[in-house]
């Protein structure tokens, strides 16, 4: 059993690989839900409906996000009514959405109805959020804190970052499932997402990090950051502004301790030693997933990189 710790378009796009190279009952995946956030009254999950609608291969393979062909009149004709524009939620996305919050308000618990979308969506594996309660990711810039998607899509994280909090995480619980996939998997994996705001939620859940640690389960990262830049997204500035070094030595700093094989790309073979001597073993290898086949081949990668200890 494979369990991975899943942001959203790095996360989604090795995933879809891996259920190429594993069936996808055998996957368990553990979603950040840290940057969810309620738009025109309805509850949107991005990370986790980015992962759905990538294994249901209905996901807009340009943007990464939202699914592929849909429109936007919704949100525009909502501009009538004076609401903000900058949130781009699909007019077939919405369905989502309203499905979500409906169950929501009929008290259904968040792992429930992530389980129903999934099988709606026909996939096999299963999609866990990482807990039902609410954890909010939220950015502390130097006009104080914002919720996360006011810094990511209002603001273009055109913002200093000086801290991320994760508030609402003390007291919360991890979803049903979480920590069982965790102990419980013969390997787990965190995706090339955003260490400190994709993954960084998921761990903060109380109980996640400790099982992590304590996991019998083979443990892998796969560096979301290539050369010292990102695919896409603020990590790189993020980690740069809260003191990181922005390398796949720097991922892996924040990471040792929880893993025992560093995955990175072959342009940072450089770093492997120091990665090693971390006191993890590191596996180089073609990271860049601009294609089916080398997602694919990446995952049998990791997975042999895996298999070999
Ligand atoms: P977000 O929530 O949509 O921003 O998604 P994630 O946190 O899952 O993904 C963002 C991270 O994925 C960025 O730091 C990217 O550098 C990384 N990423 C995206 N595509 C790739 C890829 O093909 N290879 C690797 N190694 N990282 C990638």
């Amino acid at each position: 059993m494979y369990t991975v710790f899943a942001g959203g378009v790095g996360a989604s796009r090795f995933l879809q690989g891996l259920v190429q190279v594993v069936p996808q009952e055998d996957v368990t995946i553990v979603s950040n839900t840290g940057d969810d956030v309620e738009m025109f009254g309805l509850h949107v999950s991005p990370d986790t409906d980015i992962v759905l609608y990538a294994l249901a291969g209905a996901v807009n393979p340009e943007t990464g996000w939202g699914l592929t062909g849909d429109t936007f009149a919704v949100v525009d004709q909502l501009q009538r009514f004076g609401y903000e524009r900058w949130f781009n939620l699909g007019d077939r996305d919405l369905a989502m959405a309203i499905h979500r919050t409906r169950l929501l308000r009929e008290g259904r618990p968040m792992h429930e109805i992530v389980a129903g979308l999934a099988r709606s969506w026909g996939l096999g594996c299963t999609v866990l959020p990482m807990t039902n309660g609410r954890i909010e990711t939220r950015i502390v810039g130097p006009d104080g804190e914002l919720p996360f998607q006011d810094y990511m899509v209002r603001l273009r994280t055109e913002v200093d970052v000086r801290e991320v909090v994760f508030a609402g995480a003390t007291g919360a619980l991890p979803a049903p499932g979480v920590l069982d996939a965790v102990s419980g998997a013969s390997a787990v994996i965190l995706a090339p997402s955003n260490p400190l705001v994709s993954i960084g939620p998921i761990l903060a859940v109380p109980g996640v990090r400790e099982a992590l640690a304590g996991s019998r389960a083979k443990r892998a990262a796969i560096s979301p950051i290539i050369a010292g830049q990102v695919v896409k997204g603020p990590a790189a500035n993020m980690m740069r502004t809260l003191g990181h070094e922005v390398s796949a030595l720097g991922v892996a700093r924040l990471y040792a301790g929880l893993i025992d094989l560093m995955v990175i790309d072959e342009q940072d073979r450089a770093l492997a030693p120091a990665v090693e001597a971390l006191g993890l073993r590191c596996l180089v290898t073609d990271t860049m997933m601009t294609s089916p086949e080398r997602k694919t081949q990446l995952a049998r990668d990791v997975l042999a990189g895996l298999d070999a200890f």
